[in-house]
């Protein structure tokens, strides 16, 4: 019985996400239930409670444990990364619009993503698909260095000014194909790929430290696994985790 009440309210949210969401980014295949309604104050405290709320019920509650990616949870404010007629959702469970036919993650996705990329304080990461620059924050609290790649120059130009106002000075964005990666700065200790790619890039594995790990959607379509792939001195390991949908990995550089 309960198994089916939450099977409908997964299903309702589906429709509802397909219904408000042409395309959708960083979102667990398996949906589970909203938390809907509690959204319309917009007061900085507001924010403050929806945040804690959003890392008790959608995060840890889910099984992430990771101490330092929980604290940059509950800090970095997400509603500071989507426009106006978002805010009020910015700590719902769902991806949301940053314009471009792009979305923002699920929270649960970024905080997944983040702890299963096991960073360091001192570690070097590379995000492909800066977006709006949420991640890339989250990133930022919890490495040394942050560099993240954006194929979409409005995109990348709006997140390196959220990210300035916000304070981050080690996070460094740019328009550029991820699928080249960032070889200036290379090796890193960690790569977080936000958009999905048919196959893992070369460059991205080429350029990835040794035992190093790359947490990445890999695809074709709205359906994916994320890919944790480690590298060590003689071998590549690759191990297929949760079901997810991101928006596909483009070819081209957009004008
Ligand atoms: N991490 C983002 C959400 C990612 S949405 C956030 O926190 O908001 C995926 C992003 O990947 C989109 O902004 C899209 O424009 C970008 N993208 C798609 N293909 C890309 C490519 N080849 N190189 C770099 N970015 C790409």
């Amino acid at each position: 019985m309960m198994n089916f009440n939450w099977a409908s309210i997964a299903l309702l949210s589906c429709c509802l996400l397909l219904i408000a969401l042409p395309s959708c980014a960083g979102e667990r295949s398996l949906h589970t239930p909203e938390i809907l309604g509690e959204n319309s104050h917009s007061g900085r405290d507001q924010f403050e409670i929806e945040r804690q709320e959003m890392v008790e019920y959608q995060i840890r509650a889910r099984g992430i444990q990771d101490q330092r990616v929980l604290a940059a949870m509950s800090k970095v404010p997400r509603h500071e990364f989507v426009e106006s007629p978002w805010k009020d959702f910015a700590y719902s469970d769902r991806p949301l619009p940053i314009g471009h036919q792009q979305t923002i993650s699920q929270p649960y996705i970024v905080a997944y993503m983040s702890e299963t990329a096991e960073i360091s304080p001192d570690d070097k990461v590379l995000e492909i698909g800066t977006g709006c620059g949420y991640q890339a924050a989250i990133l930022g609290e919890i490495a040394k260095e942050v560099y993240s790649i954006e194929i979409i120059p409005e995109l990348a130009a709006r997140a390196r000014q959220t990210l300035s106002q916000l304070g981050y000075e080690n996070i460094e964005v740019k328009t550029g194909d991820g699928y080249q990666g960032w070889v200036e700065h290379a090796p890193y200790d960690a790569i977080i790929v936000t958009a999905a790619p048919e196959k893992i890039p070369q460059a991205l594995i080429e350029q990835l430290a040794t035992n190093g790990k790359m947490v990445i959607p890999v695809g074709g379509g709205w359906h994916q696994d994320i890919i944790v792939l480690t590298k060590t001195e003689d071998r590549i390991i690759k191990e297929k985790t949760i079901p997810v949908r991101f928006v596909p990995m483009r070819r081209k550089l957009l004008k």
